[in-house]
């Protein structure tokens, strides 16, 4: 068994979690047989020209109507197939995608919990986990490796057979340039943030979450605070699912006032129309950074009876923004007149995922355009330490710029509540015993977090840390200040109005 899985801790010898029993059991056996249904594809990816004349001799919708009825309930019983029309099983180890509840072509999120468990329905282990572990056991094991585009929604409940024999079968491969086009656009950094964390400088950046209000005087002011302790802010876009004032419109009131903010644009709200006419507006109202995000599920927000759209995930998001920068077109091919400047960042799990797992699809967001990341907290040093030495043993840590996220909690019992109800947060039992042995809880969550600070800042390939501290700016100013980071260099990166 390759060893994409095999420090993941509740997974048994077999590789499959426990748990799998909620599953059917063919697509348990699909998965876990992977390289030999990989050897039955390239039989019938084989046979294809000689089938080929014949569905090409039936009226379209006749083969349709015949080949649709075999391939839909043997694809339905055996990978619980939900006929997408472009199918890409042969890159996912077997593993529907379109199992996922977030329809994810490019997986997994960064929700998945502890387990390996779906962050939206806790009781099925993630389809993700399960695609890079069939993938891991396949022939051709680095298809899993090709950054899918987002789904054509036109052909969803049709054959992909008919498609794939009548030369129909869209290329499922996001279209991306190459190399970046310096032609495209200006090579000099896109904004303050950008020259900062290029320039080699250990950076800190800050989760900034706006007050609902409609009083711009208010949210700059707040943002200010923060901003006179860190490099810049993340606006976050609707966080945890809850409806909050908008990331763009605080970004561009920010960039006003000279600041350089991360956008964040979550894939969960918005369709790829949207969200290239808000990232260009965007450009346009001088925001630099943009954070692309798949998105949390709806079922831990304020309004749990939205409709989750998750018409892209953060890595074909990823690569739409680049292809508006580089190629200074939309993703419908049609050029942009004046390309956005962005520079373009990426989350990533380093402690909740796999290492191989996460060391993949961070690969293939940095592929896609991401220059930075910023991740989830990291509360589990060995964990991460795992991870980091895969990150950087495989060479990416040359290729993007690595903010670990880090945060000071101030009592054992909002530990364990983390723990349970933010997926994809880790916290191991040996940290929540020294908070609830600390006289001082608050003090010893100020503690820890400059301790992990200080250990990452003797790591190599490591830029920066974002720090997360909810509601607690004096907790914010403590850790940066005990732990060297307060600066002047970044004063002078503050160009109030
Ligand atoms: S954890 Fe995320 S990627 Fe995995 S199945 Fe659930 S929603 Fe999809």
């Amino acid at each position: 068994m390759p060893d994409v899985l095999t420090t993941y801790p509740k997974r048994g010898a077999d590789g499959l979690v426990n748990g799998e029993r909620s599953r059917g059991v063919l697509r348990r056996w699909a998965v876990a047989h992977s390289r030999t249904l990989e050897q039955f594809y390239n039989f019938f990816n084989a046979l294809l020209p000689y089938v080929r004349p014949i569905i090409v001799a039936l009226p379209e919708p006749l083969a349709e109507k015949v080949f649709r009825a075999i391939e839909k309930p043997a694809k339905q019983a055996m990978f619980g197939c939900h006929m997408c029309g472009t199918c890409i099983l042969s890159a996912t180890g077997m593993s529907c995608p379109m199992n996922c509840p977030k329809n994810l072509r490019n997986g997994p999120c960064g929700g998945v919990r502890d387990g390996g468990m779906c962050e939206v329905k806790p009781e099925m282990p993630c389809v993700w986990l399960d695609a890079w572990q069939g993938s891991a056991q396949m022939r051709d094991a680095s298809k899993i490796k090709i950054i899918q585009a987002p789904l054509d929604r036109r052909t969803q409940d049709r054959s992909t057979w008919v498609a794939l024999a009548r030369g129909d079968h869209s290329k499922s491969g996001l279209n991306l340039v190459a190399e970046p086009n310096p032609q495209a656009h200006p090579l000099p950094p896109a904004g303050a943030l950008e020259r900062k964390i290029e320039s080699g400088v250990f950076v800190v950046t800050t989760e900034f979450n706006p007050p609902d209000t409609a009083n711009p005087d208010k949210i700059k002011a707040e943002a200010t605070e923060l901003l006179e302790l860190c490099d810049s802010v993340n606006v976050t876009d609707g966080a945890g699912a809850n409806t909050h004032i908008g990331s763009f419109g605080v970004c561009a009131l920010l960039a006003q006032q000279g600041h350089d903010p991360v956008m964040q644009i979550s894939c969960r709200d918005r369709n790829r129309i949207a969200i290239q006419g808000d990232a260009l507006a965007a450009a346009a109202l001088g925001i630099k950074n943009v954070l692309s995000l798949t998105g949390d599920g709806m079922q831990q927000g304020d309004q749990p009876g939205a409709k989750p759209v998750f018409d892209l995930d953060c890595t074909s998001l990823l690569g739409m923004l680049r292809n508006m920068r580089d190629e200074a077109r939309f993703d419908s091919g049609r050029k942009i007149v004046d390309a956005p400047r962005f520079y373009l960042g990426a989350t990533s799990n380093p402690t909740s995922v796999p290492p191989a797992v996460e060391v993949g699809r961070l690969a293939k967001k940095i592929e896609a355009g991401a220059r930075f990341i910023q991740t989830q907290y990291v509360f589990d040093m060995e964990a991460f330490m795992e991870f980091h030495k895969r990150f950087v043993g495989e060479g990416l840590s040359e290729h993007c710029r690595y903010l670990v996220g880090v945060g000071p909690l101030r009592t054992a019992k909002s530990a364990r509540w983390m723990r349970e109800a933010v997926a994809g947060v880790r916290i191991p039992d040996s940290y929540i015993e020294r908070m609830e042995r600390a006289v001082d809880p608050r003090a010893e969550g100020i503690d820890y977090c400059v301790e992990t600070i200080q250990r990452l800042r003797e790591l190599p390939g490591i830029a920066g840390v974002h720090i997360m501290a909810f509601r607690q700016r004096d907790a914010l100013r403590e850790v940066i200040e005990r732990s060297g980071l307060l600066d002047r260099n970044r004063q002078a990166l503050i160009r109030h109005s």
